[in-house]
Protein backbone atom coordinates (compact mmCIF):
# COMPACT_ATOMS: atom_id res chain seq x y z
CA UNK A 1 0.00 0.00 0.00
CA UNK A 2 0.85 3.74 -0.27
CA UNK A 3 0.84 7.14 1.32
CA UNK A 4 -1.93 10.01 -0.19
CA UNK A 5 -1.74 12.51 2.27
CA UNK A 6 1.38 14.62 1.86
CA UNK A 7 3.66 15.36 4.42
CA UNK A 8 4.94 18.99 5.04
CA UNK A 9 8.33 19.07 7.49
CA UNK A 10 9.80 22.40 8.70
CA UNK A 11 13.68 22.20 7.93
CA UNK A 12 15.27 23.60 10.70
CA UNK A 13 18.71 22.84 13.49
CA UNK A 14 18.15 19.61 13.73
CA UNK A 15 18.32 18.47 10.12
CA UNK A 16 20.97 21.08 8.89
CA UNK A 17 22.89 18.60 7.14
CA UNK A 18 22.60 16.62 3.82
CA UNK A 19 22.47 13.54 6.13
CA UNK A 20 19.74 15.34 8.59
CA UNK A 21 17.59 15.71 5.44
CA UNK A 22 18.11 12.44 3.14
CA UNK A 23 16.52 10.94 6.56
CA UNK A 24 13.42 13.05 6.73
CA UNK A 25 12.59 12.18 2.96
CA UNK A 26 13.70 8.36 3.94
CA UNK A 27 10.61 8.98 6.32
CA UNK A 28 8.43 9.98 3.92
CA UNK A 29 8.76 14.16 4.06
CA UNK A 30 7.02 14.75 0.60
CA UNK A 31 7.58 19.03 1.10
CA UNK A 32 10.36 20.59 2.87
CA UNK A 33 9.25 24.33 4.84
CA UNK A 34 12.37 26.90 5.16
CA UNK A 35 10.48 29.19 7.57
CA UNK A 36 11.79 32.79 7.06
CA UNK A 37 10.94 33.78 10.30
CA UNK A 38 14.35 32.25 11.62
CA UNK A 39 17.27 31.53 9.90
CA UNK A 40 19.23 33.90 7.84
CA UNK A 41 19.48 34.16 3.90
CA UNK A 42 22.50 31.74 4.10
CA UNK A 43 20.64 29.03 6.42
CA UNK A 44 18.27 29.04 3.81
CA UNK A 45 20.57 28.73 0.96
CA UNK A 46 22.23 26.58 2.36
CA UNK A 47 19.28 24.02 2.89
CA UNK A 48 17.84 24.57 -0.28
CA UNK A 49 20.98 22.68 -1.50
CA UNK A 50 21.02 19.93 0.52
CA UNK A 51 17.32 19.31 0.14
CA UNK A 52 18.13 19.62 -3.38
CA UNK A 53 20.87 17.55 -3.31
CA UNK A 54 19.06 14.69 -1.28
CA UNK A 55 15.87 14.54 -3.00
CA UNK A 56 18.34 13.88 -6.46
CA UNK A 57 19.90 10.93 -4.38
CA UNK A 58 17.35 9.63 -3.00
CA UNK A 59 15.31 9.66 -6.40
CA UNK A 60 11.94 11.21 -4.74
CA UNK A 61 10.24 14.06 -6.23
CA UNK A 62 10.87 16.73 -3.51
CA UNK A 63 8.78 20.31 -3.70
CA UNK A 64 10.26 23.46 -1.43
CA UNK A 65 7.80 25.73 0.20
CA UNK A 66 9.42 29.11 1.31
CA UNK A 67 6.66 30.89 4.23
CA UNK A 68 7.44 34.31 4.41
CA UNK A 69 6.98 35.88 7.91
CA UNK A 70 4.63 38.68 6.75
CA UNK A 71 3.39 41.60 8.64
CA UNK A 72 3.60 40.15 12.69
CA UNK A 73 3.98 42.45 14.98
CA UNK A 74 6.29 42.23 18.14
CA UNK A 75 6.92 43.72 21.43
CA UNK A 76 10.09 45.25 21.90
CA UNK A 77 12.99 44.20 24.64
CA UNK A 78 12.38 45.12 28.37
CA UNK A 79 15.47 45.26 31.06
CA UNK A 80 16.84 41.45 32.13
CA UNK A 81 15.13 39.68 28.99
CA UNK A 82 11.17 40.23 30.46
CA UNK A 83 8.64 41.96 32.65
CA UNK A 84 6.02 40.34 34.59
CA UNK A 85 2.24 41.69 33.73
CA UNK A 86 0.02 41.42 37.16
CA UNK A 87 -3.60 40.68 36.17
CA UNK A 88 -6.30 44.05 36.40
CA UNK A 89 -2.80 46.53 35.87
CA UNK A 90 -2.74 48.94 33.52
CA UNK A 91 -0.03 49.00 30.74
CA UNK A 92 1.16 51.62 28.10
CA UNK A 93 1.12 50.52 24.40
CA UNK A 94 3.64 52.44 22.71
CA UNK A 95 3.37 52.70 19.07
CA UNK A 96 7.12 52.87 18.62
CA UNK A 97 10.16 50.71 18.54
CA UNK A 98 12.22 50.53 21.36
CA UNK A 99 13.12 49.33 24.95
CA UNK A 100 10.26 49.04 27.21
CA UNK A 101 9.66 48.32 30.83
CA UNK A 102 6.91 46.75 33.14
CA UNK A 103 4.51 49.90 32.80
CA UNK A 104 5.37 50.24 29.09
CA UNK A 105 5.59 48.24 26.01
CA UNK A 106 6.58 48.97 22.57
CA UNK A 107 4.99 47.58 19.54
CA UNK A 108 6.65 49.17 16.86
CA UNK A 109 3.30 50.10 14.61
CA UNK A 110 3.30 53.72 13.63
CA UNK A 111 -0.26 52.85 12.82
CA UNK A 112 -1.24 52.04 16.68
CA UNK A 113 -3.48 54.66 18.15
CA UNK A 114 -5.89 55.31 14.67
CA UNK A 115 -6.09 51.09 14.28
CA UNK A 116 -7.02 50.03 17.70
CA UNK A 117 -9.86 51.20 20.03
CA UNK A 118 -10.76 51.11 23.17
CA UNK A 119 -12.43 47.49 23.79
CA UNK A 120 -10.30 45.88 21.69
CA UNK A 121 -8.18 42.78 22.69
CA UNK A 122 -4.72 42.81 22.31
CA UNK A 123 -2.86 39.13 22.98
CA UNK A 124 0.93 39.11 23.74
CA UNK A 125 3.25 35.99 23.75
CA UNK A 126 0.69 33.39 21.83
CA UNK A 127 -1.72 34.05 24.01
CA UNK A 128 -0.06 33.59 27.40
CA UNK A 129 -1.14 37.42 28.45
CA UNK A 130 -3.97 39.24 27.19
CA UNK A 131 -5.03 43.20 27.51
CA UNK A 132 -7.92 45.25 26.68
CA UNK A 133 -7.63 48.70 25.80
CA UNK A 134 -9.62 51.00 27.91
CA UNK A 135 -8.11 54.40 26.54
CA UNK A 136 -6.10 56.29 24.21
CA UNK A 137 -3.73 59.75 25.41
CA UNK A 138 -3.34 60.74 22.02
CA UNK A 139 0.36 59.33 22.42
CA UNK A 140 -0.15 55.77 23.65
CA UNK A 141 -2.91 53.60 24.15
CA UNK A 142 -3.80 52.32 28.19
CA UNK A 143 -4.59 48.55 28.37
CA UNK A 144 -5.90 46.58 31.33
CA UNK A 145 -4.14 43.56 31.77
CA UNK A 146 -6.67 40.64 31.62
CA UNK A 147 -4.76 37.74 31.77
CA UNK A 148 -1.40 38.26 33.38
CA UNK A 149 1.75 36.53 32.69
CA UNK A 150 5.37 36.97 31.83
CA UNK A 151 6.58 38.57 28.64
CA UNK A 152 9.69 38.08 27.04
CA UNK A 153 11.83 40.56 24.49
CA UNK A 154 10.06 40.11 21.06
CA UNK A 155 6.99 38.25 21.38
CA UNK A 156 4.45 38.07 18.98
CA UNK A 157 1.32 40.61 19.83
CA UNK A 158 -1.89 40.18 17.43
CA UNK A 159 -5.40 42.51 17.89
CA UNK A 160 -7.95 40.05 17.04
CA UNK A 161 -10.46 42.89 17.09
CA UNK A 162 -9.02 45.56 15.24
CA UNK A 163 -8.74 46.03 11.58
CA UNK A 164 -4.76 46.67 10.97
CA UNK A 165 -3.49 49.05 7.82
CA UNK A 166 -0.11 47.20 7.52
CA UNK A 167 1.69 46.36 4.21
CA UNK A 168 0.89 43.01 4.11
CA UNK A 169 4.12 42.65 2.06
CA UNK A 170 7.28 43.89 4.45
CA UNK A 171 10.53 44.91 3.17
CA UNK A 172 12.33 41.76 4.86
CA UNK A 173 9.40 39.92 3.01
CA UNK A 174 10.44 41.49 -0.06
CA UNK A 175 14.09 41.01 0.24
CA UNK A 176 12.90 37.00 1.64
CA UNK A 177 10.95 36.71 -2.00
CA UNK A 178 13.94 37.49 -3.91
CA UNK A 179 15.92 34.87 -2.66
CA UNK A 180 13.16 32.23 -2.82
CA UNK A 181 12.67 33.53 -6.73
CA UNK A 182 16.31 33.47 -6.70
CA UNK A 183 16.78 29.44 -5.89
CA UNK A 184 13.26 28.61 -7.35
CA UNK A 185 11.25 27.40 -4.35
CA UNK A 186 7.96 25.66 -5.48
CA UNK A 187 5.78 27.30 -3.16
CA UNK A 188 5.26 30.13 -1.29
CA UNK A 189 3.43 30.49 1.96
CA UNK A 190 1.81 34.03 2.71
CA UNK A 191 1.51 34.78 6.33
CA UNK A 192 -0.89 37.33 7.98
CA UNK A 193 -3.42 37.22 4.79
CA UNK A 194 -6.52 39.24 5.18
CA UNK A 195 -7.70 38.97 1.74
CA UNK A 196 -7.47 38.14 -2.12
CA UNK A 197 -5.52 41.58 -2.81
CA UNK A 198 -2.96 40.72 -0.04
CA UNK A 199 -2.72 36.95 -1.98
CA UNK A 200 -1.88 39.17 -4.92
CA UNK A 201 0.36 41.10 -3.72
CA UNK A 202 2.57 38.22 -2.49
CA UNK A 203 1.69 36.63 -6.07
CA UNK A 204 2.90 39.72 -8.42
CA UNK A 205 6.45 39.36 -6.62
CA UNK A 206 6.66 35.46 -6.21
CA UNK A 207 7.24 33.06 -9.05
CA UNK A 208 5.57 30.25 -7.49
CA UNK A 209 1.60 29.32 -6.92
CA UNK A 210 0.92 30.59 -3.34
CA UNK A 211 -0.48 29.33 -0.52
CA UNK A 212 -2.59 31.70 1.66
CA UNK A 213 -2.10 30.94 5.67
CA UNK A 214 -5.32 31.16 7.13
CA UNK A 215 -4.81 32.97 10.82
CA UNK A 216 -6.82 36.13 11.06
CA UNK A 217 -10.46 36.31 11.56
CA UNK A 218 -10.16 38.95 8.59
CA UNK A 219 -9.01 35.93 5.99
CA UNK A 220 -11.98 33.63 7.29
CA UNK A 221 -14.44 36.40 6.54
CA UNK A 222 -12.36 36.24 3.04
CA UNK A 223 -12.16 32.85 2.94
CA UNK A 224 -13.86 32.47 -0.45
CA UNK A 225 -12.39 35.21 -2.41
CA UNK A 226 -8.84 33.87 -1.35
CA UNK A 227 -9.79 31.00 -2.80
CA UNK A 228 -10.90 32.33 -6.07
CA UNK A 229 -6.84 33.57 -5.99
CA UNK A 230 -4.61 31.45 -4.15
CA UNK A 231 -3.50 27.90 -5.35
CA UNK A 232 -4.06 27.01 -1.80
CA UNK A 233 -4.58 27.53 1.85
CA UNK A 234 -3.06 26.42 5.21
CA UNK A 235 -4.78 26.27 8.20
CA UNK A 236 -2.33 27.66 10.50
CA UNK A 237 -4.14 26.61 13.89
CA UNK A 238 -0.65 28.19 15.88
CA UNK A 239 -1.71 31.43 15.15
CA UNK A 240 -5.20 31.23 14.23
CA UNK A 241 -5.71 29.84 18.24
CA UNK A 242 -4.38 33.75 19.10
CA UNK A 243 -6.93 35.06 17.37
CA UNK A 244 -10.55 32.90 17.86
CA UNK A 245 -11.46 30.99 20.46
CA UNK A 246 -9.41 27.69 20.56
CA UNK A 247 -12.56 25.96 20.72
CA UNK A 248 -13.55 27.15 17.24
CA UNK A 249 -10.17 25.77 15.69
CA UNK A 250 -11.96 22.55 15.15
CA UNK A 251 -14.89 24.17 13.51
CA UNK A 252 -12.94 26.40 11.30
CA UNK A 253 -10.34 23.33 10.44
CA UNK A 254 -13.55 21.71 9.38
CA UNK A 255 -14.88 24.15 7.53
CA UNK A 256 -12.09 25.38 5.50
CA UNK A 257 -11.06 21.97 4.75
CA UNK A 258 -14.09 21.36 2.75
CA UNK A 259 -14.31 24.77 0.78
CA UNK A 260 -10.98 24.24 -0.31
CA UNK A 261 -11.44 21.19 -1.32
CA UNK A 262 -15.13 22.21 -3.05
CA UNK A 263 -12.92 25.18 -4.75
CA UNK A 264 -10.50 22.83 -6.45
CA UNK A 265 -7.67 24.38 -4.08
CA UNK A 266 -4.58 22.66 -2.15
CA UNK A 267 -5.48 22.41 1.35
CA UNK A 268 -2.75 21.88 4.44
CA UNK A 269 -3.04 21.73 8.09
CA UNK A 270 -0.43 23.06 9.96
CA UNK A 271 0.89 23.56 13.85
CA UNK A 272 0.99 21.05 16.81
CA UNK A 273 -0.05 18.18 15.24
CA UNK A 274 2.25 15.84 16.78
CA UNK A 275 3.77 18.49 19.08
CA UNK A 276 5.14 16.30 21.97
CA UNK A 277 7.58 14.46 19.79
CA UNK A 278 9.56 17.43 19.75
CA UNK A 279 10.75 15.79 22.99
CA UNK A 280 9.48 12.44 23.33
CA UNK A 281 10.01 9.07 20.82
CA UNK A 282 6.24 8.76 20.82
CA UNK A 283 3.18 11.10 20.33
CA UNK A 284 -0.09 11.62 22.53
CA UNK A 285 -3.13 9.36 21.71
CA UNK A 286 -4.56 12.83 21.15
CA UNK A 287 -2.04 14.48 18.53
CA UNK A 288 -2.84 10.88 16.34
CA UNK A 289 -6.60 11.88 16.58
CA UNK A 290 -5.47 15.02 15.28
CA UNK A 291 -4.13 13.68 12.43
CA UNK A 292 -6.22 11.50 11.85
CA UNK A 293 -9.16 13.67 11.81
CA UNK A 294 -7.35 16.41 9.44
CA UNK A 295 -7.20 13.17 7.12
CA UNK A 296 -10.78 12.03 7.00
CA UNK A 297 -10.98 15.96 6.90
CA UNK A 298 -9.88 15.96 3.19
CA UNK A 299 -6.72 17.66 3.93
CA UNK A 300 -3.92 17.22 1.30
CA UNK A 301 -1.07 17.63 3.41
CA UNK A 302 -0.08 18.00 7.31
CA UNK A 303 2.87 20.00 8.01
CA UNK A 304 5.18 19.30 10.90
CA UNK A 305 7.11 22.49 12.37
CA UNK A 306 9.31 22.35 15.51
CA UNK A 307 8.64 18.87 15.74
CA UNK A 308 11.02 18.40 13.12
CA UNK A 309 12.82 21.67 12.98
CA UNK A 310 14.17 22.03 16.51
CA UNK A 311 12.91 18.61 17.97
CA UNK A 312 14.95 15.25 18.85
CA UNK A 313 13.12 12.86 16.64
CA UNK A 314 12.37 14.63 13.37
CA UNK A 315 12.75 11.19 10.96
CA UNK A 316 10.62 8.91 14.20
CA UNK A 317 7.58 11.96 14.24
CA UNK A 318 7.91 11.62 10.10
CA UNK A 319 7.57 8.14 9.71
CA UNK A 320 4.60 8.47 12.53
CA UNK A 321 3.11 10.58 10.92
CA UNK A 322 3.27 9.00 7.47
CA UNK A 323 1.70 5.26 9.17
CA UNK A 324 -1.03 7.20 10.76
CA UNK A 325 -2.12 8.88 7.42
CA UNK A 326 -1.69 5.67 5.81
CA UNK A 327 -3.36 3.55 8.23
CA UNK A 328 -6.17 6.05 8.11
CA UNK A 329 -6.65 5.99 4.43
CA UNK A 330 -6.66 2.16 4.37
CA UNK A 331 -9.50 2.41 7.01
CA UNK A 332 -11.54 5.29 5.75
CA UNK A 333 -10.67 6.76 2.37
CA UNK A 334 -10.78 4.10 0.43
CA UNK A 335 -14.57 3.34 1.02
CA UNK A 336 -16.82 4.41 -1.82
CA UNK A 337 -17.17 8.06 -1.23
CA UNK A 338 -17.80 10.00 -4.52
CA UNK A 339 -16.14 13.69 -4.63
CA UNK A 340 -18.84 15.95 -6.20
CA UNK A 341 -18.06 17.73 -9.57
CA UNK A 342 -15.16 20.51 -8.76
CA UNK A 343 -15.38 23.34 -11.06
CA UNK A 344 -17.06 26.37 -12.99
CA UNK A 345 -19.40 25.95 -16.15
CA UNK A 346 -17.82 24.35 -19.44
CA UNK A 347 -14.82 22.73 -17.19
CA UNK A 348 -13.86 20.46 -19.77
CA UNK A 349 -10.87 19.64 -17.49
CA UNK A 350 -12.57 19.16 -14.62
CA UNK A 351 -14.93 16.87 -15.40
CA UNK A 352 -12.91 14.89 -17.86
CA UNK A 353 -10.29 14.34 -14.76
CA UNK A 354 -13.76 13.00 -12.64
CA UNK A 355 -14.79 10.73 -15.26
CA UNK A 356 -11.32 8.94 -15.38
CA UNK A 357 -11.57 8.02 -11.56
CA UNK A 358 -15.04 6.95 -12.25
CA UNK A 359 -14.13 5.02 -15.41
CA UNK A 360 -11.01 3.74 -13.77
CA UNK A 361 -13.15 1.98 -10.62
CA UNK A 362 -15.66 0.56 -13.23
CA UNK A 363 -13.05 -1.28 -14.98
CA UNK A 364 -11.39 -2.07 -12.00
CA UNK A 365 -8.03 -0.12 -13.11
CA UNK A 366 -5.93 -0.08 -10.28
CA UNK A 367 -3.70 2.53 -11.89
CA UNK A 368 -4.36 6.24 -13.39
CA UNK A 369 -1.56 7.76 -15.76
CA UNK A 370 -2.03 11.65 -15.75
CA UNK A 371 0.15 12.96 -18.90
CA UNK A 372 0.91 17.06 -17.56
CA UNK A 373 2.95 19.88 -18.97
CA UNK A 374 2.20 22.09 -15.42
CA UNK A 375 0.63 19.57 -13.10
CA UNK A 376 -2.87 21.12 -13.58
CA UNK A 377 -4.25 17.64 -14.43
CA UNK A 378 -2.76 16.06 -11.88
CA UNK A 379 -4.23 18.04 -9.57
CA UNK A 380 -7.77 18.41 -10.85
CA UNK A 381 -7.41 14.09 -10.38
CA UNK A 382 -6.05 14.48 -7.19
CA UNK A 383 -9.29 16.20 -5.84
CA UNK A 384 -11.42 13.46 -6.97
CA UNK A 385 -9.66 11.76 -4.57
CA UNK A 386 -9.22 8.62 -6.43
CA UNK A 387 -8.52 5.08 -4.79
CA UNK A 388 -5.75 3.95 -7.34
CA UNK A 389 -2.40 4.89 -7.44
CA UNK A 390 -1.81 7.88 -9.98
CA UNK A 391 1.32 8.36 -11.81
CA UNK A 392 1.86 12.01 -13.36
CA UNK A 393 4.32 11.79 -15.93
CA UNK A 394 5.94 15.13 -16.99
CA UNK A 395 9.16 16.22 -18.81
CA UNK A 396 8.86 19.63 -16.95
CA UNK A 397 11.16 19.22 -13.58
CA UNK A 398 9.60 22.21 -11.94
CA UNK A 399 5.96 20.38 -12.07
CA UNK A 400 7.14 17.25 -11.10
CA UNK A 401 8.14 18.69 -7.73
CA UNK A 402 5.11 20.96 -7.33
CA UNK A 403 3.37 17.48 -7.59
CA UNK A 404 4.66 15.99 -4.46
CA UNK A 405 2.02 18.02 -2.53
CA UNK A 406 -0.64 17.39 -4.53
CA UNK A 407 -2.99 14.47 -2.67
CA UNK A 408 -2.41 10.91 -4.22
CA UNK A 409 -0.21 11.54 -6.54
CA UNK A 410 3.45 10.29 -7.56
CA UNK A 411 5.35 12.32 -9.93
CA UNK A 412 7.14 10.56 -12.74
CA UNK A 413 9.81 12.26 -14.55
CA UNK A 414 9.16 11.44 -19.16
CA UNK A 415 10.65 12.09 -21.65
CA UNK A 416 8.96 14.36 -24.16
CA UNK A 417 6.98 12.83 -27.33
CA UNK A 418 5.54 14.29 -30.28
CA UNK A 419 2.22 12.54 -30.55
CA UNK A 420 -0.20 11.55 -27.77
CA UNK A 421 0.43 7.52 -28.72
CA UNK A 422 4.01 7.87 -28.28
CA UNK A 423 3.13 8.92 -24.80
CA UNK A 424 0.53 6.59 -24.08
CA UNK A 425 3.38 3.49 -25.42
CA UNK A 426 5.90 4.64 -23.53
CA UNK A 427 4.04 5.33 -20.26
CA UNK A 428 2.79 1.86 -20.57
CA UNK A 429 6.08 0.34 -21.03
CA UNK A 430 7.72 2.61 -17.76
CA UNK A 431 4.85 1.45 -15.70
CA UNK A 432 5.66 -2.70 -17.05
CA UNK A 433 9.43 -2.28 -16.04
CA UNK A 434 8.80 -0.63 -12.72
CA UNK A 435 6.30 -3.18 -11.97
CA UNK A 436 3.55 -0.82 -11.38
CA UNK A 437 1.30 -2.61 -13.77
CA UNK A 438 1.27 -5.95 -15.17
CA UNK A 439 0.94 -7.19 -18.96
CA UNK A 440 -2.57 -7.08 -20.08
CA UNK A 441 -3.50 -4.64 -17.11
CA UNK A 442 -5.73 -1.87 -17.74
CA UNK A 443 -4.86 1.70 -16.98
CA UNK A 444 -6.53 4.79 -17.21
CA UNK A 445 -4.75 7.23 -19.11
CA UNK A 446 -5.51 11.25 -19.14
CA UNK A 447 -4.41 13.83 -21.04
CA UNK A 448 -4.48 16.59 -22.66
CA UNK A 449 -4.01 16.87 -26.42
CA UNK A 450 -2.01 17.88 -28.40
CA UNK A 451 0.36 17.51 -25.69
CA UNK A 452 3.41 19.44 -24.77
CA UNK A 453 1.23 22.15 -24.58
CA UNK A 454 -0.71 23.72 -21.89
CA UNK A 455 -3.51 22.11 -23.32
CA UNK A 456 -6.64 21.78 -20.88
CA UNK A 457 -7.14 18.08 -20.28
CA UNK A 458 -8.99 16.46 -22.30
CA UNK A 459 -8.99 12.74 -23.43
CA UNK A 460 -9.41 9.50 -21.38
CA UNK A 461 -8.33 6.22 -22.47
CA UNK A 462 -8.78 3.02 -21.00
CA UNK A 463 -5.59 1.48 -22.27
CA UNK A 464 -4.40 -2.12 -21.72
CA UNK A 465 -0.72 -2.86 -21.08
CA UNK A 466 1.20 -4.12 -23.60
CA UNK A 467 -0.99 -3.65 -26.72
CA UNK A 468 -0.75 -0.99 -29.63
CA UNK A 469 -1.93 2.49 -28.68
CA UNK A 470 -3.24 2.43 -31.90
CA UNK A 471 -2.89 5.59 -34.63
CA UNK A 472 0.45 7.22 -34.75
CA UNK A 473 3.19 5.49 -34.09
CA UNK A 474 1.64 2.94 -30.51
C1 LIG B 1 0.82 28.85 12.38
O1 LIG B 1 0.68 29.92 12.96
O2 LIG B 1 0.12 27.85 12.64
C2 LIG B 1 1.81 28.74 11.31
C3 LIG B 1 1.87 27.69 10.52
O3 LIG B 1 2.66 29.81 11.13
P1 LIG B 1 4.08 29.98 11.82
O4 LIG B 1 4.62 28.59 12.06
O5 LIG B 1 4.87 30.75 10.83
O6 LIG B 1 3.80 30.71 13.06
Amino acid sequence: MYRQTKIIATIGPSVASLDGIRSLIDAGMDVARLNFSHGDHDDHRQAFAWIRQASQDAGKSVAIMQDIQGPKLRVGEFPNGGITLGTGSEVQLLPEDGRGDSERIPIGYSKLLSDVSPGDRVILADGLVSCEVIDSTGECLLARVVNGGVLTDNKGVAFPDSRLSVDNVTEKDLADLALGRELGVEYVAASFVRSAADVEAVEAIADAPVIAKIELAQALDNLDQILGTAAGVMVARGDLGVQLPLERIPLVQADVLKRANAAGRLSVTATEMLESMTYNPRPTRAEVTDVANAVMGGTDAVMLSGETAIGDYPAQTVATMAKICQTVEEGTLREDTPVPFVGGENDVASAVAQAATEIAKNVGAKTIVAFTETGSTARLLSKYRPHQRVVAFTPNPVSQRKMALYWGIRPHEFERREYTDDEIAAAGGILAKEGVAAHGEAVVMVAGVPPNFQASTNLVKVHVIGELSGGLGG
